[in-house]
């Protein structure tokens, strides 16, 4: 019987981790977590992601900060913001939500972040510890949630096995891929480029979609049993829904893929969840490191 991967049930029990270890570091050092979140502009869906982080920071016990810029905001002004939360020592994790307006280099506001805060982990510093494997590094969220997932499918050491991971970006693909070979699976990034595909899909025993088209891996891509999981997040006109409806699928044809693999995370309720939870455990760990604790690992 194939699995369905229960990325909320997951993310809950993160989050109760989260929730306890919040509270020890309350009593042991009187330490509270904080987390600033910065959005720029009036982006709906942006909007939608920021407040419920917000939420979940509150629900976590977190301190928690949005400042809300118009999009008319210079990058000097961003810049600056982030300076004062990178010297603010109630801050222990900085995000800024992405996109940003086109005016500001998204880049150089990411790399101002201090690494140390930086618990979306697109600094450079971050990203090197990752691949490198020197030193504790802050993961990407998406990356280390699907990992977990993983994880609970086919344990911690993945020797012998074929991964496959479909998109090379540096927020999903490249940290994503870089866990797996970590953790000693035979790592193959594929992109846009890529001769193929369905056939290298097919050698994977463990299977990650990151691209961002609906739908696009098909059950005959799967090696039977695999572990498949879906990251994409496409909305999708859904007119059986009444008209102008919509509805999100993965970048996986769930119910064809579903016969073949093993086990299969679901969109939603697969990798969407633990992202948001990946972020308050990273927030956590800052706000440990901070008081010179050891934090818990997830
Ligand atoms: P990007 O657009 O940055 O990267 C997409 C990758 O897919 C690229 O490497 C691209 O290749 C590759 N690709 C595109 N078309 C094809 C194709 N036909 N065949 C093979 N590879 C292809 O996206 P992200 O990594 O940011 O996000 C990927 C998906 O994950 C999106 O659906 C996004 O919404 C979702 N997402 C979900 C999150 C969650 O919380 N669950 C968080 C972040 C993202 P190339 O490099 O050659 O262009």
């Amino acid at each position: 019987m194939t699995v369905i991967i229960d990325g909320k049930a997951e993310a809950a029990n993160v989050i109760e981790a989260v929730k306890t270890a919040t509270a020890q570091l309350k009593t042991t050092k009187g330490l509270m977590p904080g987390i600033a979140v910065v959005i720029v502009g009036e982006d709906p869906a942006s909007q939608v992601y920021v407040a419920s982080k917000g939420k979940k920071a509150q629900e976590c016990g977190f301190h928690s900060v949005q400042h809300t810029l118009a999009d008319t905001t210079s990058q000097e002004d961003l810049l600056s913001l982030v300076d004062t939360l990178n010297n603010d020592p109630s801050i222990h994790g900085i995000l800024v939500q992405l996109p940003l307006p086109g005016h500001i280099e998204e880049g150089e506001v990411l790399q101002a972040i201090d690494p140390d805060k930086d618990v979306d982990g697109f600094h450079v510093i971050n990203a090197g510890k990752l691949t490198t494997g020197i030193g504790t590094a802050f993961v990407p969220c998406t990356a280390a949630g699907s990992m977990l997932l993983i994880e609970r499918i086919r344990g911690k050491d993945f020797s012998g096995l074929n991964a496959v991971v479909i998109g090379r970006s540096n927020i999903v693909g490249k940290p994503v891929a870089s866990l797996l070979l970590a953790a000693n699976a035979t790592v193959t990034i594929a992109h846009s480029r890529t001769a193929d595909l369905p056939a290298l899909c097919r050698t994977a025993d463990i299977l990650v979609a990151a691209v961002g088209r609906p739908e696009m891996v098909k059950g005959d891509w799967v090696k039977p049993g695999a572990t498949v999981i879906d990251v994409g997040i496409n909305r999708i006109p859904a007119p059986e829904r009444g008209e102008g409806k919509s509805r999100l699928v993965g970048d996986v044809a769930f119910a064809q893929c579903a016969e073949i693999a093993g086990a299969i995370s679901p969109v939603p309720g697969g990798v969407g969840p633990m992202t948001i939870a990946l972020l308050m455990a990273n927030t956590l760990v800052s706000a440990y490191r901070s008081a010179g604790q050891v934090p818990p690992t997830f």
